[in-house]
């Protein structure tokens, strides 16, 4: 690649693998549910989630979203009524891999715990850190911008498979700043990293063709990792440089 200072880096597909999140992340949620709402339960912070997916609920419910259930005040319901609402909750926004602000809140809230508690650890390719070191060696900044929220993508990095990667990092970014697909956000986190003007000295890596398109059409230099398990790359990715493994960076 030509010269570059700055390198912004997707998670999924990229420096971890699709399957870490659809085969462990999203199963530890969906199966511990129960056992965590009932461990967790009269807890501040599980109210306050709870507030959060019951705004959504009741929203869902106004738009005659099919699946969607009220989940019942404190005072109007059992405690077992409410986690049942909850679990309902859940369970169907996971299984349409709904990307709303409540449902992630709450992921990263469970995850939070398993992260702490050592049961879960961010899987991070072995070639990644090595790239990161020489990244940093060379005086490069390095971001993440991934469509899981910031403080998720902060847990993956922080208690990975490679130990804590955050000093690495220069800042993080999630769909709060637009689309992963639209070159608008690719220009929003230029501008808050004061790379404006000089889009083309930033390089950004992922393993989503519509990304590398809004990230192209930003400015951006672009490269598609190409990992295991990520879906097949089409015709229109043989103008990208393609790696496998981020020592071909
Ligand atoms: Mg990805």
């Amino acid at each position: 690649m030509a010269n570059y200072d700055t390198v912004i880096l997707d998670i999924e597909g990229t420096i971890t693998p699709i399957t870490f999140v659809k085969e462990t992340l999203f199963p530890y949620v969906t199966s511990g549910l129960s056992t965590f709402l009932d461990r967790a339960w009269g807890s501040k912070e599980l109210k306050n989630q709870i507030e959060l997916l019951r705004e959504q609920a009741k929203k869902d419910v106004d738009a005659h979203s099919n699946q969607a259930v009220i989940i019942p005040n404190e005072s109007e319901a059992s405690a077992a009524e409410i986690k049942s609402a909850v679990i309902e909750t859940i369970s169907w926004q996971m299984k349409a891999d709904r990307k709303i602000g409540a449902l992630k809140s709450f992921q990263g809230y469970m995850w939070k715990e398993g992260y702490e508690s050592g049961e879960l650890r961010g899987e991070v390719y072995d070639d990644v850190v090595p790239a990161l070191d020489k990244w940093k060696a060379d005086d490069k900044k390095i971001y993440i911008y991934s469509s899981g929220s910031v403080p998720a993508q902060k847990l993956l990095v922080g208690y990975s498979t490679k130990g804590d990667l955050m000093s690495y990092f220069s800042g993080y970014f999630d769909t709060g700043v637009g689309l992963k697909t639209e070159s608008t956000s690719y220009k929003n986190i230029a501008r808050q990293i004061g790379k404006e003007n000089d889009t083309e000295h930033i390089l950004f890596v992922t393993d989503n063709i519509n990304e590398i398109f809004a990230a192209a059409k930003a400015g951006y230099q672009v490269v598609i990792s190409d990992r295991p398990g990520n879906a097949p790359l089409g015709p229109e990715s043989k103008n990208y440089k393609i790696v496998t493994s981020f020592d071909q960076i």
